[in-house]
């Protein structure tokens, strides 16, 4: 015998989630202008590499397209791929890490630009362009100081002595990537833009430069050449740290509290028994865990009920953490309530400071499990 199932009243998919994570899309928008009002004169690209990091690229780049975002930037080939339907086939796409030789023609089919570091690179491209008898458009990425991608002083060398190393190539940008952008006073950055400009100037090609991604837009117009970067920005994180924030808040983080308990002095919290208390206090025990991105070894962390902090007590658990709600009065916060992990005033990087990481790693690490709201307050 079968039994058919029984309806049951689903609830609302935010009650059936640990946790709200709000994506506000008019502050990615007010974000994107804002920094191409400080590199008026470049082309503002916007970065959505890491499904934008982390907040959903299929949502975000059709609001940084009508805020007017043009050339889009992915690490990835299949990043490239995925992103297509969201921009349309207008918007350029460029591909950071450029193709594998096997991915060279699904990266072309998809007209997606790629980013060539290395003369192996610049050949198996060189050697489609052969095959298909035409100019493939490409962007050379040099190295200036970080020895991580691009072509080295050797290679531009290489290529000043044999401009034949390009054929079939129409290269449209030259790049390269700032190590210590987030640091104004890093003498490295001044040298990092010289050594750009005298590079590009061996090279056989007059195309636009680009050096800065998110902070080095905010180090001045001598860091931003023909087209900047920026993708952490966009999404609220601050462009040098020991400076007032200039970008909006664009995430909130609300979780449920799924239980509280009180508990009396000596009574310890958490894997491990880390967290003794000293003395009666009441908890809370709220749905996210290190599973979502909140990262086991922190300390000092803080959720907030209002403008009240919570201390984090103990582990965090994979589904799970524990928090101290003393400070709350009684009645006020109990099962089914919430508390923010992020929120307009505690942002992604306040969380980065108690975790010993940087905002970029707190939002690529947000959770799959989390309900997403994405919202447009205007
Ligand atoms: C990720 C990346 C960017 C964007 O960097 P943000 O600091 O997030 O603005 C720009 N350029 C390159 C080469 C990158 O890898």
């Amino acid at each position: 015998m079968t039994h058919a199932p029984t309806p049951v009243h689903a609830g609302w998919p935010a009650q059936r989630a640990g946790a709200v994570l709000s994506v506000n899309l008019d502050a990615v928008a007010h974000n994107y202008r804002q920094v191409v009002a400080r590199a008026p004169n470049a082309v503002c690209a916007a970065v959505v590499k890491a499904d934008a990091y982390g907040l959903g690229a299929a949502q975000v780049a059709p609001v940084l397209a009508a805020a007017g975002a043009t050339q889009f930037f992915v690490a990835h080939v299949d990043e490239g791929l995925a992103l297509r339907p969201h921009v349309g086939a207008q918007a350029g796409i460029t591909v950071l890490h450029g193709p594998r030789p096997d991915a060279v023609e699904a990266c072309l089919a998809h007209n997606l630009r790629p980013v060539l570091n290395s003369l192996e690179q610049i050949g198996w491209v060189r050697a489609v362009a052969r095959a298909q008898q035409r100019r493939i458009g490409v962007v050379l990425q040099l190295d200036t100081g970080m020895s991580r991608f691009g072509l080295s002083t050797q290679d531009v060398a290489q290529i000043a002595a044999n401009p034949d190393l390009l054929d079939g190539l129409d290269v449209q940008l030259v790049m390269s990537h700032l190590a210590c952008a987030d640091e104004r006073a890093n003498p490295a950055n001044a040298e990092q833009a010289a050594r750009l400009v005298a590079y590009a100037a061996q090279l056989p090609v007059s195309a636009p430069l680009s050096l800065a991604a998110s902070s080095g837009v905010f180090l001045g117009p001598d860091y931003h050449f023909g087209l900047v970067r920026p993708g952490a920005a966009l999404y609220g994180v601050a462009p040098h740290p020991d400076e007032p924030n200039p970008l909006r808040p664009v995430v909130g983080l609300k979780a449920h509290v799924l239980q509280t308990r009180t508990l009396s002095k000596g009574d310890r919290v958490g894997y491990g028994l880390t967290w003794q208390a000293e003395g009666p206090c009441r908890v809370a025990t709220i749905a996210v865990g290190y599973a979502d991105g909140f990262v086991r070894a922190r300390a000092n962390g803080l959720v907030w009920f209002g403008g009240l902090p919570l201390p984090i007590l103990g582990r965090i658990s994979m589904d799970s953490m524990t928090v101290d709600i003393s400070a709350i009065p009684q009645g006020q916060l109990e099962a089914d309530g919430m508390v923010d992990l992020l929120n307009d005033t505690y942002g992604v990087d306040d969380v980065a400071r108690a975790e010993g990481t940087i905002g970029y790693e707190v939002l690529t690490s947000l959770g799959h499990r989390y309900h997403r709201n994405y919202t447009r307050t205007a």
